[in-house]
């Protein structure tokens, strides 16, 4: 038109600006803005409505509101309403309010645009009264039977939590109205009232009512959360197939969720691989399912695999790949996780940096994880505690008290979790009086009453001094049933006095809760043998042969050049076996060289003195460390996990070893961790 040489007037640029408001067209928005400001044409309030309703559609909030405070005219209905929902549709909900207030100061009509515009901005900032005030208005100026305002009523109400309002509202509407509705069950879901957004969601089905597909992943929340039956859940599934939402990635998420959630991670899997588009949000579902559900190994591979796709994790996930390689005892990929994430140049969160630390410390690097510790800007009870837990664990007793007084002091009061941390920390350092306080303060400061955990460590401190009086007035004390942690820590006590009575009943209750535990019987039969009991000894190891128990093989691993290698006691699959095994020998050469003596008690029984000897020499941890020493460049720790407590003669050997070799060796076995350095272990020779 305009290369035909005439002049467009008033109208038609009202007209093609707003086509460009419908569009979101921002940049021929601009132009033809420019064009009226050239002609003059900007002083008619219909091209200038339009403009303003371009810049606001177009998500330039403040170019509206400048041309809006500008305007050199008369502000008619359409200026006002257009303003207010700009700043409604943009998220300035208190703008939206005031704009509404001034509207009404200055005389002019609201309609079925203006309300639904300010109750929406009502709803978000949870502004009841204003909503309130706004609703009068509506039924003094008659828009009170208009299905926009009234549902738009409805919404406001149930975001502000007013559901008793929502719901007489709702039961006043003639017609089913599935804007409604729709916003109700989202809201009956955000707010825990899942049996009225199931059977809201029940009547939209019944009545043929289209059901959005905000709705459908807030009903699946409903499952994902709660212990209701998984086929209602089925069906729900069925249903958004059957409507066509199964290719809506928002729908997917939220089933791969539930499912993921309610450990079905089967189903989870197949939604997800059956997804066209995945985000990070459908990835985060599936590795968080699976950590959840101590599928560790699942959880990092997929971790891989999302990262292989080039998608980059945020702290949602982060956080629970972090704590998978925690329960591995994975260093070093803990390590690259946490190094990607400085990378990706996403903000820490307290999440992630409590997964860090606590990550550090199950992988028994304290080093690690104190500088995370420090880096922090807030700290919360999961950080000390992850912190205190992590001392203790490490043979750091001092610290982890330390610790304890500083969270203390920054106002934060300890938990259930950070007790047994703390009683811990006191049981293996033998601090008998420090220990005797902290536990009186749980019940007396901070009203926890003690479990079986805290128990056990006090047990294991008495026990352990040998003081049985102790131990039997703990035990009538507990307001709970002792325990098998309670009961190994007699039997422990017992063993270590040679207290056979209390062992006997120890090791006998043992066996009754854990039916397959070999532990007991081998214990017992230790301790009859070490008194001079043969034929007691004898009959336990017989009637534990009776019953088919038998004693759960040692298994040690080692991570070194980024794979992890394993060894069971007199493994000889190892591919480097021969070196492993020359190694052995020269190790116990060396350290029998500088004081160190077999100790046969922890050999297997039955076997003359040479095979015990060599039965020892082979234990997996033994074997670990010595492919360790050929791995591992000299200088470098190496980090043993084992899946039972370290055997006495191992412990001992390790000392010598760290002293002989000049090694800092780490030892996470099921109780703590022992860093052996220069022939002395952090556990103080007690675990
Ligand atoms: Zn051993
Ligand atoms: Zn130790």
């Amino acid at each position: 038109m305009q290369s035909h040489g005439e002049k467009p007037n008033e109208y038609s640029f009202g007209s093609i600006v707003k086509m460009c408001a419908s569009l979101a067209l921002l940049l021929r928005g601009e132009q033809i803005h420019g064009c009226t400001v050239k002609t003059g044409f900007d002083l008619y309030v219909y091209v200038v409505n339009g403009v303003l309703d371009m810049y606001a559609k177009c998500k330039r909030i403040f170019e509206a509101e400048y041309i809006f405070r500008t305007m050199s005219g008369e502000k008619n209905n359409v200026t006002w309403t257009s303003m207010l929902t700009g700043y409604a549709k943009n998220g300035f909900a208190y703008k939206a309010i005031e704009c509404f207030r001034d509207l009404r100061r200055e005389g002019n009509e609201s309609n079925h645009f203006t309300f639904p515009s300010v109750l929406t901005a009502c709803g978000t900032v949870s502004a009841r009264k204003v909503g309130v005030q706004v609703h009068g208005c509506i039924v003094k100026s008659g828009f009170i039977e208009n299905i926009f305002v009234q549902s738009s009523l409805i919404a406001m109400y149930a975001k502000c939590r007013d559901m008793e309002a929502a719901r007489v509202l709702l039961r006043g509407m003639d017609v089913d109205d599935e804007v409604s509705l729709n916003s109700m069950i989202v809201e009956c879901v955000r707010q825990g009232l899942e049996d009225e957004a199931l059977s809201l969601f029940g009547r939209m089905h019944e009545r043929g009512l289209k059901i959005d597909e905000f709705t459908i992943p807030s009903v699946l929340n409903c499952f994902a959360l709660s212990r209701r039956e998984m086929n209602i859940a089925c069906s729900v599934h069925c249903l958004m197939v059957k409507t066509g939402y199964g290719n809506y990635k928002l729908v997917n998420n939220a089933l791969v969720d539930m499912y993921a959630k309610r450990g079905l991670m089967d189903s989870a899997l197949k939604v997800f691989e059956e997804m066209i588009v995945k985000d990070v949000i459908s990835w985060t579902a599936l590795v968080t399912g699976n950590t959840h559900n101590g599928s560790y190994e699942e959880a990092l591979k997929l971790f891989c695999d999302m990262r292989g796709e080039g998608i980059s994790p945020d702290q949602i996930v982060t956080a629970s790949v972090l704590s998978a390689s925690a329960e591995l005892t994975l260093l070093e990929f803990g390590k690259q996780v946490h190094g990607n994430y400085i990378k990706s140049g996403f903000p820490s969160s307290l999440s992630v940096d409590n997964s860090l630390v606590t990550m550090y410390t199950k992988c028994g690097s304290l080093e690690d994880a104190n500088v995370v510790f420090n880096s922090m800007e807030n700290r919360d009870l999961i950080t000390w505690t992850a912190l205190i837990v992590g001392y203790a664990k490490n043979g750091k007793a001092k610290d982890s008290l330390q610790s304890y007084n500083l969270m203390i002091g920054s106002g934060i009061k300890p938990d259930y979790i950070t007790f047994i941390g703390l009683l811990f920390a006191c049981s293996h350092a033998g601090l008998i009086e420090e220990a005797q306080h902290y536990f009186d303060s749980m019940r007396t400061v901070y009203g926890i009453s003690p479990g079986p955990e805290h128990y056990a460590c006090m047990i294991d401190l008495f026990g352990r001094s040998g003081d049985f009086v102790r131990v039997e007035e703990l035990l009538i004390q507990m307001e709970v049933e002792p325990d098998a942690t309670v009961w190994k820590a007699i039997l422990a006590a017992s063993r270590k006095h040679g207290n056979i009575e209390n062992g006997e009943r120890a090791a006998k209750t043992l066996m009754e809760l854990e039916p397959n535990n070999a532990v007991p019987y081998v214990l017992l039969s230790n301790m009859y043998s070490a008194a001079g009991r043969q034929e007691e000894a004898a009959n336990v190891r017989r009637l534990m042969k009776s019953r088919n128990i038998s004693k759960e093989p040692g298994c040690s691993w080692v991570e070194g050049k980024g794979k992890v290698h394993s060894f069971m006691s007199e493994d000889r699959r190892h591919p480097r076996m021969v070196e492993i095994y020359s190694k052995v020998e020269e190790m116990m050469l060396l350290i029998k060289g500088v004081g160190y003596l077999p100790d046969m008690s922890f050999a297997l029984q039955d076997l003359d003195k040479e095979s015990k000897e060599l039965g020892l020499a082979y234990h997996s941890e033994k074997l670990a460390v010595a492919f360790g020493l050929l791995a591992i460049p000299a200088g470098a720790p190496i980090r043993i996990i084992k899946n039972l407590r370290v055997c006495g003669d191992c412990h001992n050997a390790m000392k010598y070893i760290s002293k002989v070799y000049l090694r800092h060796i780490i030892l996470r076995d099921s109780n703590c961790f022992h860093h052996f350095r220069d022939g002395n272990c952090s556990c103080g020779d007690y675990w």
